[in-house]
């Protein structure tokens, strides 16, 4: 079976965003980017199923040469081959999927795995859009993946409890935190890596719906009050709370 995961190349989150001159962008001037978190759960569980059901794993990702080195992560990781798709212009949430979708499509897969969130521009949106684009089932924020001939098992996180919803192939699955444990890649996966082809492919075309007038960071949060430092203190910190803060 052909599985593909979409990997989102994000800026790592113990870096220090800055917003770009325009304010519309970030600064990518000292920026380390990674691999999506969300998507080393889609990464490891495309790797877990094409290991149980054989067949391959395609990696896509959509952006700039820049995205090659999240390709190559996961290629290291033990799928078999990568896309870069093209792109070095803004692109919103569904000019993504629809260049996702286009490729997914010319790559007859079956199953398709991406992260629950991509942790740069958060919109949580991608998967189900391509899923819908592509005419597939999808479940979202799944935390156990289960595939059996073309039936699929899922269980999906939801408030206070849990899920489990049956579906079947073709199918998108976007993966939450504790799907799996990704490995590690290991030095022979990241020597096989090297020799592992990434394809470059202009991205789709597709118009942008949506515009960023401006990007701004949170007001920086003033300095807490000492009020004291024993019992005494507390009929203040309470009158504080309620007419203050008004949270009480
Ligand atoms: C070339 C380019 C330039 C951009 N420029 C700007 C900009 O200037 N300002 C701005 O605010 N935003 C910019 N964006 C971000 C864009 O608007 C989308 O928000 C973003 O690409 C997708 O993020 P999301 O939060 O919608 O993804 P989510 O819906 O949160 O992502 C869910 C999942 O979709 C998959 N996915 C998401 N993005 C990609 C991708 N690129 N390739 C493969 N899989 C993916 C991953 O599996 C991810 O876990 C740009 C994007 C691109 C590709």
């Amino acid at each position: 079976m052909k599985i593909v995961v979409c990997v989102s190349h994000v800026p790592d989150t113990a870096t220090k965003v800055k917003i770009g001159d325009n304010g519309k962008t970030i600064d990518p001037k000292d920026v380390t980017y990674v691999v999506n978190p969300y998507d080393e759960f889609a990464i490891e569980e495309a790797l877990k199923t094409r290991d149980a059901v054989g067949g391959e794993v395609v990696v896509i990702s959509l952006g700039t040469d820049a995205n090659k080195e999240s390709i190559r992560k996961a290629l290291a990781m033990g799928a078999d081959s990568g896309i870069l798709l093209k792109s070095d212009s803004y692109r919103d949430s569904l000019s993504v999927a629809k260049a996702l979708a286009a490729e997914i499509k010319n790559q007859e897969a079956q199953l398709v795995f991406f992260g629950k969130q991509s942790v740069d521009y958060d919109a949580g949106i991608v998967g189900q859009l391509t899923a819908e684009l592509l005419g597939f089932n999808s479940v979202s924020v799944v935390v156990d993946f289960k595939l059996e001939g073309e039936k699929i098992t899922a269980e999906r996180e939801i408030e206070g409890g849990r899920e489990v919803i049956e579906t079947s192939i073709p199918c998108v699955i976007t993966a939450q935190k504790g799907l799996n444990e990704p490995r590690y890649a290991s030095l022979k996966g990241i020597m096989a890596a090297k020799k592992k082809t990434i394809e470059d492919k202009e991205a789709a075309a597709a118009e942008n719906y949506t515009e960023i007038l401006t990007m701004s960071k949170p007001p920086a949060k003033s300095p807490g009050k000492i009020l004291g430092e024993d019992a005494s203190a507390v009929p203040e910190l309470v009158k504080l709370l309620r007419e203050e803060a008004k949270v009480i």
